[in-house]
């Protein structure tokens, strides 16, 4: 297997005389195999190097070079790459060097996530460069916990956002949820939204009825007996709401039976 990889990446190396640096030649390489998936020996080989992988980071974090592994896109296994377009993306640059810069100033690594999601509020950060501030063993479970925990307001594909695409995740607000929305665990969430149809059970908003002129708008869950007052995690408490209303909701102070009648006014 390494053999014929080797063999393979020589005669591709053959194309490349003139690319004399380790990640020069590392970016030529895959750059003649763009969308492709690449084995990380292949890279090893073309670089000449065992430390490619800081080359990738160089790559990404100094050029801004969208350089996919796993993390966003699923079918990738570790240890493999694909360069997801042949130029590079001047403000995935800049993501990555304010990745770079909180990666090193240390403190906790949910610190790290919150700081890098708040620097981007309602724009796109990638799981890679959550990854990359928070280390990829920790990513997944800080999310979760500034999600359910602290309520921050972090959507995906998977929550809230069908439009995203796989690996993306969104900032939607600097404020976070009232205490008592918070909690929720994370299957009974997706279930709420998923059984609202991903609609405000008021307006019926939602995200493919977005238009940029419009106040910003995302959909969050809330609770129809409060959850202090003794209302359960459970999907018959829960409803879909735009902020927009949500908010009117937790102004008006509506709840319980009240709340299901203000639904259909
Ligand atoms: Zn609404
Ligand atoms: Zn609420």
């Amino acid at each position: 297997m390494l053999t014929g990889l080797r063999t393979l990446a020589k005669k591709r190396l053959g194309t490349l005389t003139d690319a004399s640096a380790a990640r020069d030649r590392i970016l030529a390489y895959l750059k003649l195999f763009v969308g492709e998936v690449i084995e990380g020996e292949e890279l090893q080989v073309v670089g000449g190097i065992q430390e490619f992988a800081r080359r990738i980071r160089e790559l990404r974090v100094e050029f801004g070079y969208n350089v996919a592994t796993g993390v966003s896109r699923e079918e990738l296994k570790p240890d493999q790459y694909a360069l997801e377009s042949i130029e590079p993306d001047t403000e995935a640059a800049e993501k990555w060097r304010t990745a770079n810069r909180i990666r090193k100033q240390g403190g906790g690594s949910r610190d790290r996530v919150l700081e890098l999601l708040k620097a981007y509020v309602e724009r796109p950060v990638t799981g890679e460069q959550i990854a990359y501030v928070a280390g990829a063993r920790e990513a997944a479970r800080r999310i979760r916990e500034l999600r359910r925990e602290y309520g921050w307001r972090i959507v995906t594909k998977q929550t809230g956002r069908p439009d995203l695409p796989s690996g993306t995740y969104i900032l939607e607000s600097l404020d976070q949820l009232a205490e008592h929305d918070r909690h929720i665990p994370d299957d009974v969430y997706d279930g709420v939204l998923e059984r609202d149809g991903n609609r405000c059970r008021k307006c019926g908003w939602s995200v493919e009825s977005r238009s940029s002129a419009a106040k910003r708008q995302f959909l969050e869950v809330h609770h129809i007996i409060y959850h202090h007052e003794g209302g359960k995690n459970e999907l018959s408490n829960l409803v879909t709401l735009c902020n927009v209303h949500h908010d009117e909701v937790h102004r008006l102070k509506i709840a319980g039976k009240d709340l299901l009648v203000w639904l259909k006014e």
